[in-house]
């Protein structure tokens, strides 16, 4: 259903069947560089390249479904911006980029408004992966730094 309008995308697992063979090797290996790589590769994965959709929601209330790579970016820049609006939130910070005076090119009238911060709301899945993935990098940054020293 709706494959012939859709680009073709890898189903998630490819993604996680490297991640496996990775760390299986770094562990029969006892490498934790190869470990650390399959950290490193699994949060830009989560960041940037994993197959899901834009999410954020419409004025109307409703989901987008368009499909999207990387749980940080949404389908088009309109959507961006809410998005990018609600990564700020998720950290308890007011987005530093966001123009005021730009209107959001997507309004509606005549239909239940919802606020940009309603609509921005990140998906509990997403916002605990990109936790997850964010303190992965930080590990990942330490781990690398650590090593290199040594
Ligand atoms: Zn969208």
């Amino acid at each position: 259903m709706g494959r012939r309008r859709r680009r073709v995308r890898e189903p998630g697992y490819v993604w996680w069947g490297g991640f496996g063979v990775l760390l299986v090797a770094a562990v029969l290996m006892t490498s934790w560089r190869l470990a650390l790589i399959a950290l490193l590769g699994w949060c830009l994965y989560e960041f940037s390249l994993v197959p899901t959709v834009c999410r954020v929601m419409t004025r109307q209330g409703f989901a987008c479904h368009e499909p999207v790579r990387g749980r940080l970016f949404a389908c088009s820049s309109a959507h961006q911006q809410v998005k990018n609006d609600a990564l700020w939130g998720a950290v308890r910070l007011p987005n530093p980029f966001r123009r005021e005076a730009v209107p959001d090119p997507n309004r509606d009238t005549g239909v239940v408004v919802y606020s940009p911060n309603v609509r921005a709301r990140l998906a509990d899945n997403d916002r605990n992966v990109l936790a997850l993935a964010t303190a992965g990098m930080i590990v990942t940054v330490v781990a690398a730094v650590l090593g290199l020293s040594t």
